[in-house]
């Protein structure tokens, strides 16, 4: 049995040379990305037992894909090759730190295939997790359906569901977007949306209200940035301070980090602020390093961090 499921896109990403205009690079360095598989690595990292699926091209980016994520130790089992879509694919261009563009082609993809009938129910059943995100559901009708049927089946098993909204309005619109969206939230036990993600679903804007809008009977947890992270769960709510950064050098990841830590927390059965706290670190880790899952820190990174014991830069 394990500890987490979670499914959805991972593609594979294609970074340019620095400074240089996506037309007139020549090299390319190749990364993967996806939030669901970015959370699998973290908590696996952190010496949980995960497992991650998605449909896959019949292609050597998906076997890379399927290959990275199994070698980080997280079961995979469940991954499934067809022959009828790509692998989604990604290019990213750094124009300068500030100016970064993405280009997707992700449009029809090998994941965006994926179906309720692709689920296994029994595989799911045995989890004490299953994490989602908003992102799934927007790659096509048919994973919308499978999201919809997995949280299902969590349900019926008594599988807590974490949501993560990762609002991606490149993939669809706001008027698409938000009652699934909000439907997913109101099935989750746990959710985790970013402020802005918060007052964009909730119609509300301070970390009170938005917490509240989602009622009592689920654990709320809004994430602040650099300024840690606001929780509300019943009567108990309070702010966790985020850790100060020495230098951000990469912001994306840290809410996929963030969800890791906080999951961790629960596995745990930390205190909800412990849990939260968890998160921070992750999160603060995450945003320190290049990268999506080059900087998710292993227990022993992760608890020397929490204690403060931070070897002098050198
Ligand atoms: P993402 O860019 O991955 O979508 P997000 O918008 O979901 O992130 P953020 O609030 O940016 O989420 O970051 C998630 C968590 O990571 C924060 O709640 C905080 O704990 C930590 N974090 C993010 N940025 C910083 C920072 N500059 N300094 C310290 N901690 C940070």
């Amino acid at each position: 049995t394990l500890d987490v499921v979670t499914f959805g896109e991972t593609m594979v990403l294609f970074t340019s040379e620095a400074m240089t205009p996506i037309e007139y690079s020549h090299n390319f360095s190749k990364q993967i990305g996806g939030a669901e598989s970015n959370v699998a690595i973290g908590l696996q990292r952190l010496g949980h037992s995960v497992g991650w699926f998605s449909k896959l091209g019949n292609d050597p980016f998906g076997r890379y894909i399927h290959k990275l994520i199994r070698g980080e130790g997280v079961d995979t089992s469940r991954c499934i090759y067809t022959d009828e879509a790509p692998t989604g694919i990604f290019f990213k261009e750094n124009r300068s730190p500030t100016n970064i563009k993405v280009y997707y082609y992700r449009q029809h993809s090998a994941a965006s295939l994926l179906s309720p009938g692709d689920l296994d129910e029994e595989y799911i059943a045995c989890a004490k997790f299953l994490h989602l995100t908003g992102i799934t559901p927007a790659l096509s009708p048919s994973c919308r359906e499978a999201v919809f049927k997995a949280i299902d089946i969590a349900k019926l098993h008594k599988v807590k569901v974490v949501f993560d909204p990762n609002i991606r309005l490149k993939l669809w619109t706001v008027e698409e977007a938000r009652p699934v969206l909000l439907e997913m939230a109101a099935e989750a036990d746990v959710i985790l949306p970013g402020l802005d993600e918060g007052k964009w679903l909730a119609g509300r804007n301070t970390p009170e209200e938005i917490a509240s809008f989602f009622g009592n009977e689920k654990l709320v947890i809004i994430k602040l940035g650099e300024q840690g992270a606001y929780y509300r769960f019943g009567n108990e709510h309070g702010y966790v301070k985020g850790f100060a950064v020495p230098q951000v050098v990469d912001p994306v990841g840290a809410g996929d980090g963030f969800a890791a830590g906080v999951i961790s927390g629960l596995l745990r059965n930390e205190s909800i602020p412990e849990a939260v706290r968890r998160g921070n670190a992750v999160g603060a880790i995450v945003v320190g390093t290049n990268g999506d899952v080059e900087g998710l820190p292993n227990k022993e990174e992760l608890e020397e961090f929490l204690q403060g014991v931070r070897h002098a830069d050198v």
